[in-house]
């Protein structure tokens, strides 16, 4: 029988610690365990890895339904996942049979773009997540260090919105990167006193 209480769900917005928590879990664990990342996401090739501080090897897939072939004859228990989002296939219908099969599942993934707009998939996960084992993660907003829950985009210093491309190809004539914002500065465009945040924030996407 599928029980969900073997669902684990860490989820928020960029900069909120979610990998963090999800290598602390893995760590954590003596039984045998695998972990998959999402191959589209080049950044940390074979590993996820934590802006704050931690590294594991993991397995990069572009669908969801090619961890199958990792699970065969091996006696497992744990299986996680890092970006859940960017994940191709039907998510929840796999994890759905991961959990019949009785295996446990943690899961870290942002729940909302870049525009606010929710992932639809990542929606349906959350609701069917045991409140017990749903961890929503708050960042530090970028202009007050308010908690805050809203990832954005800014190419050249401005915000991002619905007519700019969703995915932009690395580019030196742009500078583009991601941040966290409170709920007062979700729209607040980048201001140039803020020029010493830029300076500080290592995790351009270029
Ligand atoms: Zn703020």
């Amino acid at each position: 029988m599928k029980s969900n209480s073997n669902l684990y769900l860490y989820y928020g917005p960029m900069f909120s610690g979610k990998s963090k928590k999800l290598i602390e879990v893995y760590n954590s664990l003596k039984l045998q365990k695998i972990i998959f990342k999402p191959k589209i996401d080049t950044r940390s090739k074979n590993f996820v890895i934590s802006r704050e501080g931690g590294k594991i090897e993991a397995i990069p897939v572009d669908k969801i339904e090619e961890i199958y072939s990792y699970l065969e004859n091996i006696d497992i228990r744990d299986i996680f996942f890092d970006e859940m989002f960017m994940l191709e296939g039907n998510l929840n219908a796999v994890i759905d049979d991961l959990l019949l099969k009785n295996y446990r599942v943690h899961i870290a993934s942002l729940d909302k773009n870049y525009l606010g707009n929710e992932f639809i998939e990542i929606k349906k996960l959350i609701k069917k997540t045991p409140e017990f084992n749903r961890h929503k993660l708050f960042a530090r907003c970028h202009i007050c260090n308010m908690p805050s829950s809203w990832t954005v985009r800014l190419t050249d210093g401005y915000l991002d919105n619905d007519k700019s491309p969703e995915i932009i190809i690395d580019d030196d004539s742009r500078k583009v990167i991601y941040e966290t914002r409170c709920d007062e500065h979700r729209f607040t465009e980048k201001i140039l006193e803020h020029k010493e945040i830029y300076k500080d924030s290592e995790h351009i996407y270029k």
